[in-house]
């Protein structure tokens, strides 16, 4: 399934997937609309993540089991 984010009323398509970065959902403080990570991607599962995504993910697979 293709990847999106940000969706919401004002923008109800988001933003898609951009293949070449981490696919990680940034949720930021101000705007409470969800983007992708900017980093570049090719670590962790598949090499989606970036360096640092890769272990937060890896940190919530061990969490749930
Ligand atoms: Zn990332």
């Amino acid at each position: 399934m293709e990847r999106r984010y940000g969706e919401w009323a004002g923008n109800p398509k988001g933003t898609a997937e951009d293949i070449t970065r981490c696919i990680w959902e940034v949720w930021p403080n101000d705007t409470y609309i969800p983007h992708q990570c900017r980093r570049k991607r090719g670590y962790g599962k598949d090499g989606l993540y970036c360096k640092q995504h890769a272990k937060k993910h890896q940190e919530e697979d061990n969490r749930h089991g």
